[in-house]
């Protein structure tokens, strides 16, 4: 029976109630429970960026209707995904209060029709006020005290979301050698399921020029090696550089998720991912803020090796 580690939505904690497995307080998931869910399908978003007026735009592009427009899309799928995932920088620059408290008024739709969310840190968000605007998204039990993960038992693979938070607004992501060790135990524990990872950080496998501060995950080297030290280990899904790209690194499926907010480079898509996994991979159905967009629409098919 599947598990995961958080409350996925009061309505669901209040239900459920709490399950003590492997010297761990977890949930029993319900995951895929709701009517008429479908246990494969999760709605993939990343880079929010909400600020705490609705009105504030940057880049040409208001974020709160960006964010809005993608929650009616997900809540009227004629397929109901059994969870949302937001991959970090939900809140604009600083991970204020007031930024939350806009983000929990446009995802009230989720919970309205029993859609979990599950949320990621990035650089521009503060778990503190995240965690008091979103209180189903915190842990009844973090799994660690100093960032915030979750594991997602589902029918075909497993999903960690790692925290590559280090300071609110400054650039800089790293796993950690905490988090890292107690990934390298999670995944020992669990190695015969697919496994998809995903953190805010884009990864950077070359330094910085001299002077200058890392902009992705600044312990990439020793975060990859544990990956692909765990064959099951499939896929790592970031967002962080608003570049929809998929690439490959050995047998590891990088995926680059596009921002819901803006883009740094005129003609990339932003909207959101909606991804199916299937017993041998993963499929990703990318949907564009703009409906006109080239890439609208647009299939991919990961099969995993
Ligand atoms: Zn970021």
């Amino acid at each position: 029976m599947p598990f995961h580690t958080a409350p996925q939505s009061r309505r669901r904690f209040l239900a459920q109630g709490a399950a003590a497995v492997a010297g761990l307080t977890v949930l029993r998931s319900g995951w895929g429970a709701e009517p008429g869910a479908n246990p494969h399908l999760v709605a993939l978003l990343s880079d929010t960026h909400i600020p705490g007026s609705p009105e504030v735009t940057a880049r040409d592009t208001n974020m709160t209707a960006n964010l809005r427009q993608v929650v009616r899309e997900v809540t009227s799928l004629k397929i109901k995904p059994s969870a949302v995932f937001i991959n970090g920088d939900c809140a604009y620059l600083k991970g204020l209060p007031t930024d939350y408290a806009n983000l929990a008024q446009c995802i009230a739709p989720l919970d309205d029709a029993g859609l979990p969310l599950h949320v990621t840190m990035g650089n521009h968000d503060d778990r503190g006020p995240l965690f008091a605007a979103l209180q189903a998204a915190k842990p009844e039990r973090p799994l660690l005290e100093s960032k915030h993960v979750t594991i997602l038992e589902t029918p075909h693979a497993n999903w960690f979301l790692l925290d590559s938070l280090t300071q609110v607004d400054v650039v800089t992501g790293e796993i950690g050698a905490e988090q890292r060790s107690w990934l390298a135990k999670a995944l020992a524990a669990r190695p015969d399921k697919p496994t998809l990872v995903m953190a805010h950080h884009t990864p950077q496998f070359e330094a910085p020029p001299e002077g200058k501060a890392w902009g992705g995950i600044k312990d990439t080297a020793e975060f990859m090696e544990l990956l692909a030290s765990h064959k099951q280990v499939k896929a790592f899904l970031f967002g962080h550089s608003h570049n929809w790209s998929i690439t490959r690194r050995g047998d590891l499926q990088l995926i680059n998720l596009p921002p819901v907010a803006y883009v740094f480079e005129a003609g990339k898509p932003n909207g959101w991912v909606l991804a199916e996994v299937r017993e041998n991979g993963l499929t990703l159905e990318l949907r564009t803020i703009d409906p006109a967009h080239k890439q609208n629409g647009e299939r991919i098919e990961l099969v995993w090796s």
